[in-house]
């Protein structure tokens, strides 16, 4: 059984704390070196060639090489502060952390939206409420019409300056995502920090109280869990039934939806599996899981994901790894193409295993559930 993370890992960001991981290239690197137990040696630098295990894998069930379909999701990265800095965060996100989106680049943002019919936005970050951004991004975007989804760690809501959020997002009927590793306050704490837990349910209660959640107000809480420890998530039907009754039972709490989530090796969660020797076994674990059901379904394939500094990626993950946008598709917000990002390679390397291990997973929870 693996060991869950420890409550007395650094509440600091990798990069504060000057950990080798913080550097991308490392991390890169670490994930390359586990022996995956795959034959590697034919791989090539060629385009039109598998040039990672990953890669070898999609080829084996005859989706390589990865190819974007549509770009139906504009998510938006805003910058990596947050109010808390848990142990699993793959954005290495925390206090001590002063990247935010600017404005001339939130404005290039939404003129690029404006140019599209693209439907959502997503926004995440860090605690992308802390972004001085946040509310012109939120209001531009209803204002052109579009479904708008706020990654929230529920804590922000009771942190000072930020106490008007609850009814911004009901005025612009902002769809809640939040996160929550579990409905036990011992397992939420362990992963997220001390008290983490407490504040949360007592955000959800205030939202309920405002009609998110609540059926037939079209105010939709979705609620993200993954795993506190070195292992896949259990099955997103079942977790759900069970969230549900208890966060019901237990504290009143009604919420739309529940994703469920698998950890993804970068950042603090790579960081954690090796200094606690779970990353060969964990890597080993996604890559014998893989499900070529659920490559079929990636975020990738409908998604375009930009940082704070309108650089484009393929996902929230690949912007974290600093995996720009590739094969010659547009890399900026300032050449932005729909078409031609719709019809993208995607970049891959081993930490796409993530999304494809067992059920799936991806931002909008399991992908075979
Ligand atoms: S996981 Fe989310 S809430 Fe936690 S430190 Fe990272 S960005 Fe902040
Ligand atoms: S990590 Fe990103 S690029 Fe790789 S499969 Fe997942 S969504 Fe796609």
């Amino acid at each position: 059984m693996a060991t869950p993370p420890q409550t007395t890992a650094p509440r600091t960001s990798l990069l504060f704390r000057k950990d080798p991981l913080a550097s991308v290239e490392a991390q890169i690197n670490l994930l390359n070196r586990t022996d995956l137990g795959v034959d590697e040696s034919l791989l090539t630098t060629a385009a039109s060639s598998p040039q990672n295990a990953f890669d070898l894998s999609l080829q084996s069930t005859g989706r390589f090489p990865l190819q974007a379909s549509s770009v139906d999701t504009f998510q938006l990265n805003l910058g990596r502060v947050c109010n808390q800095t848990c142990i699993h965060c793959h954005v290495d996100a925390g206090p001590d952390r002063r990247e935010n989106m600017d404005h001339a680049t939130a404005e290039l943002a939404m003129s690029v939206l404006a140019q599209t019919d693209i439907p959502v936005v997503d926004i995440t970050g860090g605690a992308p409420e802390m972004c001085p951004e946040f509310k012109y991004i939120v209001r531009e975007s209803r204002a052109l019409g579009r479904k708008v989804l706020n990654r929230c760690n529920l804590t922000i809501l009771f942190a000072k300056g930020f106490e008007d959020l609850p009814e911004f997002f009901l005025e612009n009927e902002v769809e809640i995502i939040c996160s929550l590793p579990h409905h036990r306050a011992l397992n939420t704490d362990k992963q997220r920090g001390d008290g983490v837990f407490e504040k949360s349910i007592r955000a959800l209660q205030m939202l309920n109280k405002l009609g998110y959640g609540k059926p037939g107000t079209g105010l939709r809480i979705v609620i993200v869990t993954n795993p506190v420890g070195a292992f896949l998530p259990a099955g997103q039907g079942s977790l759900e039934a069970e969230w549900k009754e208890r966060l019901l039972e237990t504290y009143g709490i009604e919420f739309n939806e529940l994703f469920s989530i698998t950890n993804m090796p970068i950042s603090r969660y790579l960081e954690w599996l090796e200094r606690t020797n779970n990353l060969d076994g964990y890597l080993r674990k996604l890559k014998d899981a893989y499900n070529p059901v659920a490559a079929d379904g990636v975020m990738c394939k409908n998604t375009i994901s930009v940082d704070w500094r309108g650089y484009l990626y393929d996902c929230d993950f690949n912007q974290m790894l600093e995996l720009k946008t590739g094969f010659g598709s547009p890399t900026h917000l300032s050449d932005f193409d729909v078409s031609r990002l719709a019809k993208r390679r995607i970049v891959t390397n081993r930490h796409c295993f993530g999304c494809t291990a067992g059920s799936g997973s991806s931002c909008g929870g399991s992908l075979t559930e």
